[in-house]
């Protein structure tokens, strides 16, 4: 008798495990089979509004979104689609992506399976019947799942959407400008951002809408519904190991070694610093000689950009490479952190086309320098999933003096220090 309860017990934590824990680990933490971001090749974004309609904040979510010609995906509660269907008459009209985001707002880990599964589908059927379109996308209230939710969306064919940037527009400890603070600073093409048109977020997008949009359409960022992205994806383990990655090993990188970014832009590929010289001696043509352990500047690739760029069109990729360059030219230039910074170097595989872009190459007299860079950029690729990541990679030094940066790139210019006045 004894045994047989140990066994209902086992049985049951092992069912609870299937039905809430798996779910939650693989869907809501690490987004397996959920789409959260595009593939980042191109200078694009999505927006995704959340938990509307609602008559006080929805219509100047739509003004702004039609004031810049960007067009997003509302992920609508059903119910309160039913309160305002002309609401989700104009969200369609103008342009916009309807999804699901339930019929009520519940989490499922509150509600029955048949019950998780039953409000899924009534919210598709309203969508149905108030715009005659079957959503492709359904984002779970609160982000929630269970093997419940898995089940019914693989029934009704719909795909489940994550994000990869939260505004945080609902939370109490953010002011507005820390929202629009929060989703410039993690602006990066391909991104997905859960903003919200209902509950507490709404009147914080409402308002900060306009000038959001003004920023990011000033660095080159178009915005548009998730259906409509390049190269939507799940995450994968990589990905997942590309995300810790980021964030743990790139961030401390950055911070330790005060790095400026140059990442603003949507086409922007390059990080600098200012570093110690680690390749091979080099004499400029005035006769100085850089040697290493000189402080220089170094070039920091945004290895995620320039692998989506390249492999989606090499020559567009060029360009923003070159595009790119010329802000380091101004960095250079302008700030003074930089200004004895005799040349501007990097160490790696991406040297084919750099002449072209007035760089010298040279191959690097460490051995040990040399196997240590080709082991890392093995691994980057592969990180990366770089189209390349089979062809053998020689890691190699690139260098342009700062003169010939300057004038190069920004001969067209005035510098600042003349247009200040002396
Ligand atoms: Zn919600």
């Amino acid at each position: 008798m004894k045994r047989n309860w140990r066994w209902l017990g086992i049985g049951a934590a092992g069912g609870l495990a299937v039905y809430y824990l798996v779910p939650y680990l693989g869907m809501q933490l690490a987004n397996f089979g959920v789409v959260r971001q595009s593939s980042g090749a191109l200078p694009e974004m999505g927006l995704t509004f959340d938990d509307g309609p609602d008559p006080a904040c929805t219509p100047a979510i739509l003004d702004a979104l039609r004031a810049h010609g960007a067009h997003a995906t509302f992920f609508v509660v059903g119910e309160r689609a039913l309160a305002y269907p002309e609401l989700i008459a104009r969200i369609q009209r103008e342009g916009h992506e309807l999804a699901s985001h339930g019929m009520h707002h519940r989490h499922a880990w509150l509600r029955s399976p048949w019950a998780v599964a039953a409000d899924l589908r009534a919210s598709v059927a309203t969508l149905q019947r108030l715009a005659s379109l079957r959503p492709t996308f359904f984002r779970p209230p609160h982000g929630g799942y269970t093997a419940a939710t898995w089940w019914v969306l693989r029934r009704e064919r719909l795909t489940a959407a994550h994000w990869s940037l939260e505004a945080h527009d609902w939370h109490r400890e953010f002011l507005p400008e820390d929202v629009v603070e929060r989703v410039l600073y993690h602006a990066e093409p391909g991104r997905v951002v859960v903003m919200h048109d209902g509950g507490p977020g709404g009147p914080v997008t409402a308002k900060i809408l306009p000038q959001l949009l003004e920023e990011l359409s000033g660095r080159g960022y178009q915005i548009k519904p998730l259906g409509q992205l390049h190269g939507l994806q799940a995450s994968s383990p990589r990905g997942v190991l590309r995300r810790i990655w980021e964030l743990i090993v790139d961030d401390t990188f950055d911070r330790i070694n005060d790095v400026d970014f140059l990442t603003e832009p949507a086409y922007g590929m390059f990080r600098l610093a200012r570093s110690r010289f680690s390749g091979p001696a080099v004499t400029l043509s005035d006769g100085r000689v850089v040697r290493p352990g000189d402080s220089v500047a170094e070039l920091h690739v945004h290895s995620r950009r320039l692998v989506a760029a390249v492999r989606h069109n090499p020559v567009r990729a060029f360009r923003m490479v070159r595009q790119s360059i010329t802000d380091v030219a101004r960095m250079m230039r302008d700030n003074p952190k930089y200004r004895d910074a005799p040349l501007l170097f990097a160490v790696t595989p991406f040297h084919d086309l750099v002449d072209l872009l007035g760089f010298q190459v040279r191959d690097l007299d460490s051995r040990v320098f040399y196997l240590r860079m080709q082991a890392f950029t093995v691994y980057l690729r592969w990180l990366y999933a770089s189209p390349a990541s089979r062809k053998p990679t020689h890691p190699k030094m690139i260098y342009i003096e700062r003169d010939q940066l300057l004038s190069r790139y920004l001969s067209a210019e005035v510098p600042e220090a003349v247009t200040s006045g002396n």
